[in-house]
């Protein structure tokens, strides 16, 4: 993985308070990577914090949807998302699907405060480190094993 990650940033709506104060505790190693976020998440990091970030469509319009195709194209390698344990979202079937592709393409994916500590203070999250890229050539080619 290079040492510059492409990072996307989700928090359901009960999840955007701590996600907020976990980019505000960890904002200067954050910074240093290119953000992507889903639009009210990525809306409210970049006019309450003043950072750079790409926004994509709401989570519940197709966001979420969004960031899994980019992962499945390598455009997006970590992935920050506080989703909402407590409450149910309309979307639940795209945010299963974001999670899944998250494990297929075996991106680092932290799913609470505590995980995403450990992550951003982790000495490879700004180093480039092998991440055990899946072979899927199989399945590409229509053939699975
Ligand atoms: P939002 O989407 O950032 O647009 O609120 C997050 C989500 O619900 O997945």
């Amino acid at each position: 993985m290079p040492a510059t990650r492409n990072i996307a940033l989700v928090a359901h709506d009960n999840m955007k308070q701590p996600l907020l104060e976990w980019v505000t505790e960890h904002r200067e190693q954050i910074a240093q990577h290119t953000l992507y976020a889903t639009g009210t998440t990525g809306n409210m990091i970049s006019t309450r914090l003043g950072l750079e970030i790409e926004k994509l469509i709401s989570g519940p319009l197709g966001g979420d949807q969004q960031i899994g195709a980019m992962i499945a194209e390598g455009k997006i390698d970590t992935l920050v998302f506080f989703w909402d344990p407590l409450e149910a979202q309309p979307h639940d079937p795209d945010i299963k699907a974001l999670l899944r592709l998250a494990a297929v393409w075996n991106i680092p994916v932290a799913c609470n405060r505590a995980t995403a500590d450990l992550l951003v203070t982790s000495s490879l999250f700004s180093s480039s480190f092998k991440r055990v890229a899946p072979d899927y050539e199989a399945y590409k080619s229509g053939r699975p094993n």
